[in-house]
């Protein structure tokens, strides 16, 4: 495949050189939060670094966010960002702003101000003493509801138990990738994506850096108990196999009990004769048994399901307007090609 030049690629974007600093911010209806954020966030970033891009993904936003945003790039060309054609969720807003982010390191934020842009300045000072994963820890989660603090706080436990990787606590979105970080998510093509957990999975030299959690500017959280039990699933199923492999365990458990329930019952026939009432006992293990099965199926087609998205491998996101950016490597631009011999050029990777 022949490789094309960004300036090509895109007649709105410049070839420039490549920025020290990406930041990256995920947009889903932010318009009243993106000129007060790119106020606080670019005199930090100037005082910190000499080149930097600010990587805006509009993940379909309803509202005016794009209008916003292309005003804002006319008035500063370091602030670029790409549009979606519809609403693809924060993981996926964050994967798109990765391909797209040139910078030797990428920070990726929230638009509402919950990140306080001043942050930072030590994530920025971490990784010149050599950190390579440096995230943002909630020190304490009061801005969030009683019940949304209590399930997330039993997500967390849960996925202590089960989940194969560790999760720092009071880590999320909020932190600073190396290049060379960013290149191990990027080579990460899943769509179910939990992105705590494959920041985590990832590795590389880490640090956490203690922050308060502001309240929202404007506007109010986009992330319905709906949404949440869904990332929850989505973060529970793709780190671990346990609800999976947990009814081989039930199973011969079952097995046993009902064995030795048979060889009891034969030694008692063959002593007292044949023995008729019992109805009860029997439609209640019929019940019960009946319910494990289909639990377990259920818990299969969990997994069925996500196998079924991730073999159709269509492209993570559709990007309908880019604005003053392009993506990085552009064999991989694989999501606003027509081309579908594209997509399959990124699935070989
Ligand atoms: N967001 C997004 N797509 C969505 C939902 C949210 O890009 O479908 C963005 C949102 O605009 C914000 C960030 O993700 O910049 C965090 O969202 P929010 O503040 O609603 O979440 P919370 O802080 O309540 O966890
Ligand atoms: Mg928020």
């Amino acid at each position: 495949m022949t490789q094309t030049t960004i300036s090509e690629r895109a007649p709105g974007a410049t070839a420039r050189p490549s920025p020290q600093i990406s930041v990256v911010v995920p947009m889903y209806n932010e318009a009243d939060n993106l000129s007060p954020l790119i106020a606080r966030l670019i005199p930090v970033l100037e005082r910190c670094t000499a080149s930097f891009e600010v990587v805006f993904v509009d993940d379909g936003s309803r509202d005016n966010t794009l209008e916003v945003l292309r005003a804002a790039h006319a008035a500063d060309p370091r602030v670029t960002g790409i549009s979606f054609s519809r609403n693809f969720g924060k993981e996926v807003a964050i994967a798109a702003g990765l391909d797209h982010a040139h910078g030797d390191a990428v920070i990726i934020m929230d638009a509402d101000l919950q990140h306080p842009p001043e942050v930072i300045e030590t994530f920025i000072e971490k990784w010149h003493a050599g950190f390579q994963n440096v995230y943002g820890q909630r020190t304490d989660r009061e801005g969030d509801s009683p019940l949304r603090r209590w399930l997330t706080e039993k997500f967390y436990e849960m996925f202590a138990i089960f989940g194969e990787t560790r999760l720092p606590p009071g880590a999320g979105d909020f932190r600073l990738l190396d290049r060379k970080a960013v290149n191990a998510l990027r080579g990460m093509p899943e769509r179910a994506r939990f992105s705590k957990g494959l920041y985590a999975w990832i590795g590389f030299r880490s640090i956490g850096v203690p922050f308060v959690v502001a309240d929202r500017a404007h506007g109010e959280s986009k992330f319905s108990y709906r949404k949440l039990t869904r990332f929850a699933l989505d973060g529970l199923m793709s780190f671990t196999t346990v609800p999976l492999r947990i009814w081989t365990f039930i199973g011969t458990l079952v097995s046993t009990v009902a064995l030795i329930l048979a060889a009891y019952f034969l030694i008692k026939t063959a002593a007292y004769g044949v023995d008729v009432p019992g109805y009860a006992s029997l439609i209640v293990s019929i019940l019960f048994f009946a319910g494990i099965q289909l639990m377990s199926l259920g818990i299969l087609g969990e997994y069925v399901g996500r196998i079924f998205a991730e073999v159709k491998r269509r492209p993570l996101y559709l990007v309908a307007e880019r604005i003053g950016t392009n993506a990085i490597d552009p064999t991989n631009d694989a999501a606003d090609s027509p081309l579908p011999v594209r997509i399959v050029s990124r699935s070989l990777q």
